[in-house]
């Protein structure tokens, strides 16, 4: 395979598992060559090539050895020639910027026409979810407001909240819309302040028909964006504006976030997205590889299904490892080596986490019985480990309330709502009950 080839697809994997700025920062203008038994990697200074020894030699040495065996070390070059090449002139068009191209935003709405409804695969996990970002798309400001989404990563909460902006770009073109992830919406802010025009950004939000911020838990502790991102709130919300959130968490679940903003965040509607099932893991797989005009033979799509379980991201970026190692070697690996292309997504996983080893955990580290926690004893030494089991049982695995109730002994879904709620609340000023439940994450459960 040419060099060039080489370092494009290993570069097109890469960017997967990062954010385009990120991977415009550290590897748009890197370039590689294969010398013999390694591949030296021209960086443009010894900043990047610090970083990328550091955390990515690894990662960037799995990927290269798995399109090509014959490679045995990587190697970091500095040539100050690649700084220039990225600006002023543009570097030559060639596949990697096409491919860079497919993941480009819309300047004025943010948006990335790739994430639609059409290609959102739908299932109970997420389901409520789905519905309700449905319903906002196609009537803005006047259903569900604020919309907030929660999730944990790579389960589609970005995709569902870009899914919505594109259905209203397509059907109401008037309207103005824009998407911000957090950290960006944050930056802006802070940036506003210092350079004393942060009167007219507000004005510049207000002005927006629906606003959509990704990843809202990240304002937590910023109090100066929380202040502003308040007034903005406010101002857009009586104006009947739509306002969309994503979050990994619900909203009181989100530390040092002001109590204004979170009962504003849960006055709306709020939706979780789970894990999907196996099932609804072959259907994204079969969607996404015949999106990409390489469909999976159902063997493989198996294999990937079973074994890549908690995040969509990861299985995506398998299915794409997969379909590179097609493209440069024009043959179809066989499942010993699709096992070994996607091993680090598969191995290392820390096995399944379950309500049973939840219960089991709770019990080792309180030392009661696990007969004991699911009776219906009253003592406060046994409530509180129940409470707790419970909690986790939501928390970690985001089981319903009739689900935990009904591991817990049979009892009524509001019991175990009550019970998480009541732990959810005691965490915040209680900071014994915070180190026992940090210690039965890590020590019990190993999450
Ligand atoms: P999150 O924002 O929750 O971390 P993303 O929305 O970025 O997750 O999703 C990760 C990847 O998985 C994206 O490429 C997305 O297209 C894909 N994905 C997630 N959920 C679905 C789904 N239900 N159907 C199809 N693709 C999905
Ligand atoms: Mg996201």
């Amino acid at each position: 395979m040419p060099d060039k080839n080489l370092w494009q697809a290993v570069l097109a994997q890469i960017e997967l598992d990062l954010t385009p700025a990120k991977f415009a920062t550290w590897f748009k203008s890197t370039k590689a060559q294969k010398e013999g038994k390694k591949i030296v990697i021209s960086v443009p200074n010894s900043f990047v090539k610090e970083w990328l020894e550091g955390k990515y030699s690894e990662k960037i040495k799995k990927i290269v050895r798995s399109l090509d065996e014959e490679i045995r070390r990587i190697e970091f070059n500095i040539d100050k020639d690649l700084v220039t090449r990225v600006d002023p002139s543009p570097p030559e068009r060639d596949d990697r910027q096409e491919t860079l191209e497919v993941f480009k935003k819309d300047q004025n709405t943010g948006l990335n026409k790739n994430y639609t409804f059409n290609n959102f695969v739908v299932g109970g996990f997420n389901e409520l979810a789905h519905a309700a970002a449905l319903a906002v798309a196609e009537e803005p400001g006047s259903r569900y407001n604020p919309l907030f989404l929660y999730g944990r990563v790579g389960l589609g909460k970005t995709h569902l909240l870009q899914a919505i902006g594109n259905r209203v770009v397509k059907d109401n073109p008037r309207l103005k819309i824009r998407y911000i992830a957090s950290e960006n919406f944050t930056s802006d802010i802070i940036l506003a302040i210092r350079n004393g025009t942060i009167s007219s950004l507000k004005d510049k939000f207000r002005q927006i028909d629906i606003l959509v911020i990704d990843d809202i838990q990240f304002i937590a502790g910023k109090e100066k964006t929380q202040e502003e991102f308040f007034h903005i709130f406010n101002s857009l919300y009586q104006k009947n504006k739509q306002i969309i959130l994503s979050s990994d968490r619900p909203p009181k679940s989100i530390s040092s976030l002001a109590k204004r903003l979170r009962s504003r965040f849960e006055g709306g509607m709020t939706a979780d997205i789970g894990y999907p099932d196996l099932e609804t893991r072959m259907a994204i797989l079969k969607t996404k590889s015949q999106e990409r005009g390489s469909d999976l033979p159902d063997d493989v799509c198996e294999y990937l299904a079973q074994n890549i379980e908690t995040n969509i991201r990861e299985l995506e970026g398998a299915l794409n490892r997969i379909i590179f190692f097609k493209k440069v070697r024009t043959e179809d690996p066989d499942l010993e080596k699709i096992k070994e292309l996607v091993s680090d997504f598969t191995v290392g996983r820390q096995e399944k986490l379950t309500p049973e080893k939840i219960l089991e955990g709770v019990s080792d580290y309180y030392n009661i019985d696990k007969g004991k926690i699911i009776s219906s004893s009253r003592k406060k030494e046994i409530v509180k480990p129940r409470q707790v089991a419970m909690f986790l049982m939501r928390r970690e695995l985001e089981s319903s309330y009739p689900a935990i109730g009904k591991e817990m002994g049979g009892r009524d879904h509001t019991t175990a709502m009550y019970s998480c709620n009541k732990i959810e609340d005691n965490l915040e000023k209680d900071d014994n009950l915070k180190k026992d439940i940090s210690v039965i994450k890590v020590k019990f459960l190993s999450v």
